[in-house]
């Protein structure tokens, strides 16, 4: 056996090295009444990675960056998730769900057949910063009950391994065994927040037909797999190609990582704003729907 079969999967030979696909820098834009963001998926760059629609980083110690924040808007046929990182964020929503996140906390809601929901920064100045993710819903789920789910900071596990990374554990279960708090999500996401002391390697199974991406949120990342090494600095994306194990070192100062990854549903994406069905039908009936009030 060489060197080269060695890197490239595990002893049994049953894992392999997803390789970097592409590594993005966002497109700064702004959404909602005027907050200022940039955008990473749902640009364009990058219109989607099956089944993420969209992913925004926000980050600003400017109150006029996000005090206008996102009122009323409906959505249908998705789910929202954001993570915060710091300050706060109040949702309430037209199911009845409400709620007031921290950094280090989760909302994860189900848009489903349809729901009118406010995403409010809730503090007048500070520092507010975090991660609006989109995942797709199948077509057979798109219509589903509304559903909201939020979890704080101290519900969220945190795993420290061996090699001194520590794993917060968001969505989905670790090849170490802890599960984070949201679960019964369709398509299987594993949501994990990572900090890594300086030179430290961390490798993670994902499952093959998974999309799986890393935002480097602090440091530099050195991702590994057979024959190449590349190097994702601080708020960069990088997308993973076809594999079933991730793997990467942290750089001379450490680094701080989301790394997301969630099943394809390899479906016809039709979507108009907050909407995302699989036709364009389907699209003019939640307008109508919308505009109707059946939200
Ligand atoms: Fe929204």
């Amino acid at each position: 056996m060489n060197d080269m079969v060695r890197e490239c999967a595990d002893v049994n030979h049953e894992l392999i090295d997803r390789p970097i696909d592409r590594i993005l820098d966002g497109q700064p834009t702004s959404d909602g009444a005027g907050v200022r963001l940039t955008r990473y998926i749902g640009s364009q760059l990058l219109s989607e990675l099956d089944p993420f629609l969209l992913l925004d980083f926000f980050e600003s110690d400017n109150p006029d960056d996000y005090i206008a924040g996102f009122p009323s808007h409906p959505h249908r046929g998705f789910e929202t998730v954001t993570y915060l990182l710091a300050g706060k964020m109040r949702h309430g929503d037209s199911a009845g769900h409400s709620g007031v996140i921290e950094a280090g906390g989760i909302q994860w809601m189900t848009a489903g057949r349809g729901i009118i929901h406010s995403e409010m920064p809730e503090q007048e100045n500070g520092r507010l910063a975090g991660f609006q993710l989109w995942v797709n819903l199948p077509s057979q789920k798109k219509l589903c009950e509304p559903a909201y789910h939020e979890y704080h900071k101290e519900e969220i596990p945190v795993e420290s391994r061996l090699s001194g990374a520590e794993v917060r554990v968001i969505a989905g279960m670790t090849s170490e065994g802890t599960k984070g708090p949201v679960s019964d999500v369709v398509t299987s996401p594993l949501y994990l927040d990572i900090d890594l002391p300086a030179n430290t390697g961390f490798e993670e199974a994902t499952p093959q037909g998974h999309s799986c991406f890393v935002f480097v949120i602090d440091g530099a990342l050195e991702v590994l797999d057979c024959d190449s090494r590349e190097t994702v600095g601080a708020r960069q994306l990088a997308v993973f190609g076809v594999g079933s194990r991730v793997r990467m070192n942290a750089g001379a100062t450490g680094a701080r990582l989301l790394l997301v990854c969630a099943q394809a549903l390899h479906e016809p994406v039709a979507r108009y704003g907050p909407f995302v069905m699989n036709t364009r039908e389907e699209i003019e009936q939640a307008v109508e729907d919308f505009n109707s009030g059946q939200f």
